[in-house]
């Protein structure tokens, strides 16, 4: 099954083809859907540990192909940026703990998450997504080892510049997958088939590299 959208908050009707995203107090797993797991930086509260040791126990099962979405939010976040960055350490350890890829949620914080990268000497891939950013910074991120991942809003010229075997779509928290990749091809030129093959074929690509089985 070759999954095309790499970051949702919903189940999408074809079981396999999407990475759903669940909140350590919300974990279900239905069977066939692929997840990630993480505690959102709109999200951390005081028990940010207990609900770090749920997502401990989650976070080995094969349904579960990435650890997130966590990260640095400088306008939403609900806790001061120093306990973000904690809560975010935490995610980094548990990715590289468990070897599977780490997806992250960053408004205004590429210099600390660059920073973390460096620092922590990650080895898995990140995938910032919702990335809204330009050209420059994209080639800052993937060069320290940072994916992006587009959805409903992005750079126009960015979109224009990112090879094809760097492309990652994403629906997020909206239901417009079809229409996000609509809206993709006709900006790029690329069929919307075409455009399925290259993000399934990267999203495959990244996963290599975790503990996840092949598929
Ligand atoms: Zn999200």
């Amino acid at each position: 099954m070759n999954i095309y959208d790499i970051h949702t908050h919903h189940h999408p009707g074809e079981a396999g083809t999407a990475i759903v995203q669940l909140t350590p107090d919300d974990i279900y797993l239905r069977p066939e859907h692929r997840y990630s797991v993480g505690l959102h930086p709109w999200d951390i509260t005081s028990d940010w540990r207990v609900q770090m040791a749920k997502l401990h126990v989650i976070a080995l099962h094969p349904q579960v192909l990435m650890i997130g979405e966590a990260g640095i939010d400088k306008v939403h976040g609900s806790a001061p940026l120093e306990l973000q960055i904690e809560v975010m350490r935490e995610h980094i350890q548990l990715s590289e703990l468990v070897r599977k890829p780490l997806i992250i949620h960053c408004v205004k914080g590429v210099d600390e998450l660059l920073a973390l990268r460096k620092e922590t000497h990650a080895t898995l891939p990140w995938i910032l997504h919702g990335y809204r950013g330009g050209v420059e910074q994209w080639r800052q991120l993937s060069r320290a080892g940072i994916w992006i991942s587009i959805g409903l809003h992005y750079n126009e010229q960015l979109i224009h510049t990112l090879p094809t075997d760097q492309l990652l779509i994403e629906s997020d928290d909206t239901t417009a997958i079809d229409s996000i990749y609509e809206q993709i091809a006709s900006a790029t030129s690329i069929e919307v088939s075409a455009l399925r093959h290259h993000v399934s074929d990267n999203i495959r690509h990244i996963l290599k590299q975790s503990s996840v089985p092949p598929f």
